[in-house]
């Protein structure tokens, strides 16, 4: 078969080893993780550097080429996979950490550093990184800036936003943004940083980021704590508050629970089954287990872990629930963010839209109000979801909480946007990447 011209371009500039054409080799980059979402790349390029990331995006602005770009593949909103035959611009080569820097508290990661070893490196130096979730060994840095990435942690350390003191980045002509000095003081005009956190592949490339560090807390306390009801559950958070070391309150129902125990094999956590669940974890300089149990003194049943096998033991009831969900079904994912005083009420008035028309599992990230909505076996899944997101924005909440907007639900950014913020969005796009060659048809509808 004639070989692509296109395509000997890129290898000129990225050697022919990392121009991937061959369908055996391009598959793990075409489909994402939900499999619903992907399709045939034109080709899969894989630049080794800064350097090569900006020259590929030139040669792509060059020839009119679109670009999606991509980190773990680990995404949940159809954002980082190929639609149109776009040029898939895979960041993982770039995976190198430099130097901690112990007195700023800060590092510099390359964009396809992932966050297990994002991890590994800083902690070996007793320091950590803010944001935390199941998809550590393979989401990147990359991926985490371009999506806002939240995870088990924000409550205490925030979103990639307040994680990320500085982005490089390649914008769709090929030239490059480089805020890299982690000034925690630099008022010098537009934060364009804090433009390309969240910016989805749409604005730029990111190559590199500068990461705010925390102290790594050697003294945790970890208890799955069983509640009558969801609303139960938002009281006592309530009373977490007052823990100063409270690093994490996620909630489970017992139908996802019952789902991971069949899918991993653990026992029922609780011998008789409960409303809801909350797994909740402090960390602190020195035990923080008697303040923990002093707040859960009152509930009707919690376990407490009481070394790292029981600590692992009880996270994985609530990380394995995307790998059960997906072990059982292809699944219509929709995560959303309700304020919290409407989440019991929101949750019970979604069991009603969707009985009957779908099997739904709920979990999620309780002191966010963040819900992730699963879907199996939906009658019809594009009117299914619009339901339930106009249920969301009914009660001020929005569309996306923290997996992005994607190609899944650029449709609907009108129900969390208002016209004249979509406008001051396509503004920006426009501005940014006049021929709309990066990530076409995410975020913002074609
Ligand atoms: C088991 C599981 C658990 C998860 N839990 C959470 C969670 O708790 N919280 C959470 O926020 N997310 C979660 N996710 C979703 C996902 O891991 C995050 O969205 C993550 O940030 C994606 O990173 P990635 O490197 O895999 O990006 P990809 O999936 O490759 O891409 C995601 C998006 O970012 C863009 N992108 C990727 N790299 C770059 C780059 N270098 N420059 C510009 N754009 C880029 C892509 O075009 C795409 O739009 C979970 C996913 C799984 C599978």
């Amino acid at each position: 078969m004639e070989r692509d011209l296109f395509v000997s371009v890129l290898a000129a500039v990225v050697g022919d080893a990392h121009v991937l054409t061959d369908p055996g080799m391009t598959g793990g980059y075409e489909t994402d993780f939900t499999r619903r979402f992907g399709g045939p790349a034109r080709a899969v390029v894989r630049p080794g550097s800064p350097e090569e990331v900006a020259a590929v995006v030139a040669a792509c602005a060059e020839a009119g080429v679109p670009i999606v770009p991509q980190g773990g593949n680990t995404g949940l909103v159809g954002g980082g996979v190929p639609r149109n035959r776009e040029v898939v611009l895979s960041l993982r080569r770039l995976a190198s950490v430099e130097r901690v820097d112990p007195v700023a508290q800060q590092v510099t990661a390359g964009a396809g550093v992932t966050l297990a070893a994002l991890q590994r490196a800083v902690r070996s130096e007793r320091l950590d990184f803010g944001v935390d979730f199941a998809a550590r060994d393979a989401a990147t840095v990359g991926g985490m800036i371009a999506t806002n990435a939240g995870g088990e942690r924000v409550l205490r350390y925030g979103t990639m936003r307040a994680c990320a003191a500085g982005v490089e980045a390649v914008l769709a002509d090929g030239s490059v943004i480089s805020q890299l000095a982690g000034l925690p003081k630099d008022n010098t005009g537009y934060d364009l940083t804090g433009l390309l956190v969240g910016n989805e592949g749409t604005l730029g490339v990111v190559t590199r980021a500068r990461l705010r560090l925390v102290p790594l807390l050697p003294a945790r306390a970890t208890a799955l704590v069983a509640l009558p009801s969801l609303a139960s559950a938002v009281e006592l958070l309530a009373s977490l508050r007052s823990l100063r070391s409270l690093e994490m309150a996620e909630f489970m129902l017992p139908a996802g629970l019952s789902l991971v125990c069949r899918h991993t094999g653990l026992p029922a956590p609780f011998a008789a089954p409960y409303g809801a669940y909350v797994l909740v974890e402090c960390a602190d300089s020195t035990s923080p287990l008697d303040a923990l149990l002093s707040v859960l003194s009152s509930v009707p049943d919690a376990l407490v872990a009481v070394d790292a096998a029981d600590r692992q033991r009880l996270w994985t009831y609530r990380e394995a629930h995307t790998e059960a969900i997906s072990a059982a079904g292809v699944a219509v994912k929709l995560d959303v963010a309700v304020p919290l005083g409407a989440l019991p009420a929101f949750v019970e008035d979604l069991e009603g839209l969707v009985a009957g028309r779908a099997v739904m599992y709920l979990f999620g990230h309780l002191a966010e109000g963040n819900v992730h909505v699963n879907l199996l076996a939906a009658e019809s899944p594009s009117e299914l979801s619009e339901a339930v997101l106009r249920r969301v924005a009914a009660v001020g909440g929005s569309i996306s909480a923290e997996h992005g907007v994607g190609a899944a639900k650029a449709r609907w950014l009108g129900l969390s946007r208002s016209p004249a913020s979509l406008a001051a969005m396509r503004a920006i796009k426009s501005a940014l990447d006049p021929s709309g060659l990066l990530n076409p048809g995410v975020l913002l509808a074609d």
